[in-house]
């Protein structure tokens, strides 16, 4: 995508910023190698172009949640280690096999899979054993374990599947001093040791996500998985903001001004009639909805800059298109209206529209529609 886009919206992707991030990151974890998760398109930047600068600044492993993300990054041209961990029955087990993929199981059944996919294809699969160390979604049970490592060495000795990993992933790492943190890493310790005392050599253990990486360095291991950070998001505001981290935002949104017109006081504006003008005034129209992604959860506290000033969605965020009161200000139309950004230029940041929404700044860049063009710089 270049600078000829449409100028109704655009997400700036800046990935110098993305790089410098991932350089952050691999400081704070120094000893570990660093995954760049980059599912669910990296998180709304752009799954290829994210992928491969953080490669360039040192990580050494992609992660995804779905094989489908996996293989799309390999029919990209991605080489090296892809890791992914979201199976279901009747996934592409051979396709992600022939790709080389290293792949997250949980449980009997996809051990059961990647051995019939190791079969069919003739080759090895690579796998990373899952433990469920309390955060009660995928990975195995403490009790489920033994069943699980038994066979996984059975199919090692048989040459079907290299246990390549030993992993987990933590509930509650962005709520400092929760107790569920050390009792994790606790039974993490405790899973892997018992995995590696009955013989598997893995080569990676890992369970710190971008708050671990970023605040509890005794959970590092060998690797650290990374997404929220890299695109320079802090992980929660109880944590601290991004500048906190030395991380910068790495995607901006900006739109079009599409109308500027007077109004009487009284007018009512949007669907419902939430909102009505106090005065005389300016509206203005930002030409994206919550088709683009932007959460109708914050009609009536959205924030945009608009001619230097901050002004909020007033009434209902539609589908394509809300309003902002400009108080009498005149700006002209196809003035840049910025609805976040890094936040030096006194824009507002995702997590401003993260509380303004009662979300997290995950959801926020995540959820930016492909409707809007993501311009790479
Ligand atoms: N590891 C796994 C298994 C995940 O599902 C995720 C994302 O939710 C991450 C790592 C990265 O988490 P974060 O974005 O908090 O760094």
């Amino acid at each position: 995508m270049t600078e000829t886009a449409p100028a109704r919206a655009r997400a700036e992707i800046d990935l110098d910023a993305l790089r410098a991030n991932v350089r952050t990151l691999r400081a704070k974890a120094p000893a570990a190698a660093l995954m760049a998760v980059v599912k669910s398109d990296a998180y709304g930047h752009g799954a290829v172009q994210c992928a491969r600068a953080a490669l360039e600044a040192g990580a050494t492993w992609l992660g995804t949640a779905t094989p489908e993300e996996a293989l799309a990054l390999r029919a990209a041209g991605l080489r090296g280690r892809v890791m992914c961990w979201l199976w279901t029955p009747g996934g592409p087990w051979q396709e992600a096999v022939e790709a080389d993929l290293d792949l997250g199981i949980s449980g009997l059944w996809a051990l059961d899979e990647a051995c019939r996919a190791a079969r069919a294809s003739g080759r090895t699969a690579r796998v990373q054993l899952k433990a469920d160390t309390g955060l009660g979604r995928n990975g195995c049970q403490p009790a489920d374990w033994p069943e699980l490592v038994a066979k996984a060495l059975l199919a090692e000795s048989e040459g079907l599947v290299r246990v390549t990993g030993l992993w987990s992933h933590f509930a509650c790492a962005d709520e400092p001093g929760h107790p569920s943190i050390e009792a994790q890493s606790k039974l993490f310790d405790e899973m892997v040791t018992y995995a590696q005392d009955r013989g598997v050599r893995p080569e990676v253990r890992h369970i710190a996500n971008s708050p671990a990486t970023l605040t509890l360095p005794d959970t590092h291991f060998d690797l650290v998985r990374t997404g929220i950070a890299m695109y320079g998001i802090s992980p929660s505001p109880e944590l601290g903001t991004s500048a906190d981290f030395g991380l910068r935002p790495v995607m901006t949104l900006s739109a079009s001004l599409a109308l500027v017109k007077h109004v009487p006081a009284g007018h009512g504006v949007s669907y419902g009639h939430h909102y009505a003008t106090a005065g005389d005034t300016t509206l203005g129209l930002v030409p994206v909805g919550y088709a683009d992604g932007i959460p109708r959860h914050a009609s009536g506290t959205g924030p945009v800059l608009v001619g230097g000033k901050w002004r909020t969605a007033a009434g209902r965020i539609a589908m394509d298109q809300f309003v902002v009161d400009l108080g009498g200000d005149e700006p002209p139309v196809g003035e840049r209206v910025v609805l976040f950004g890094p936040g030096d230029h006194g824009e507002p940041t995702a997590e401003d529209w993260a509380q303004a929404a009662g979300t997290i700044a995950y959801e926020i860049v995540t959820r930016i529609g492909t409707r809007v063009p993501r311009v790479h710089v």
